[in-house]
């Protein structure tokens, strides 16, 4: 537990060094801590240090840690991130602030169906598959323009921008190509009239070569909670 406050400000150490790198304000970098297999008090511990954007991959592992952190649901921000199957729309339209894995129309019609009206509009990220792999989820960037003007027109959604999962790599110039791909998308996006402002690139492996092509998310777990155990 202690480790993980200290994780926790060196990750956000990194994010500021990548940032002064980049000419950036680090502020412009949000820091979502990917608490997948963590338990509810990892999460607890994380907040009670300051951090407040949670990101989540499982609905039903999810479900059961948003109701053990209910006492703190105004002061946190819960995020989907994990494949989202159109069966399991329902909770995740009702209990999440934000979808960044929304990889098809489908799925944004229907969280924009199920999203209750008495919530603010659901905050939604358009997942593009820039290496094009075939067992990697998302729209190609060919479909994205399209994508994204249909999904800007939903009720009850909020298009916030682009995600992505590239394939990890080595050399800093290997994990700077894909983001840079996805922010040239972004900005064509934007000269177009769409009102993006979330670059959501950057896991523990890749975040400054995310930072320095323009996140704004970098999405952060094992740097922080520590490696994940799939066992149970
Ligand atoms: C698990 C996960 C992360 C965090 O990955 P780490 O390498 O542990 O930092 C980020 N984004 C998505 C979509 C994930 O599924």
């Amino acid at each position: 537990m202690p480790d993980l406050v200290h994780n926790l400000h060196a990750v956000l150490e990194r994010i500021a060094l990548a940032a002064q790198l980049a000419g950036r304000d680090p502020r412009s970098v949000a820091l979502l801590a990917v608490s997948k297999t963590f338990p509810a008090e990892d999460v607890r511990a994380a907040h009670a240090a300051g951090q407040r954007m949670f990101g989540e991959n499982y609905v039903q592992e999810s479900l059961t840690k948003i109701d053990a952190l209910a006492d703190l649901r105004a002061s946190l921000e819960w995020h989907f991130i994990g494949p989202l199957q159109s069966n399991k729309t329902r909770p995740v339209a009702e209990n999440f602030d934000w979808v960044h894995s929304v990889d098809r129309l489908k799925i944004a019609q229907r969280l924009a169906e199920q999203r209750p009206a008495h919530l603010p509009p659901l905050n939604v990220c358009l997942q593009v598959n820039v290496s094009g792999e075939a067992s990697k989820a998302g729209v190609t960037p060919v479909e994205a323009a399209d994508a994204a003007h249909a999904i800007a027109a939903l009720p009850q959604l909020r298009l916030r921008g682009l995600m992505s999962i590239p394939e990890p790599a080595e050399t800093i110039e290997a994990q700077r190509a894909p983001h840079r791909q996805l922010r040239e998308l972004f900005e064509r996006l934007r000269a177009d009239g769409l009102e993006l402002d979330t670059l959501s690139i950057g896991m523990s492996g890749d975040l400054e070569a995310a930072v320095l092509e323009g996140a704004t998310i970098v999405r952060v777990g094992t740097a922080i909670f520590g490696a994940r155990d799939y066992s149970h």
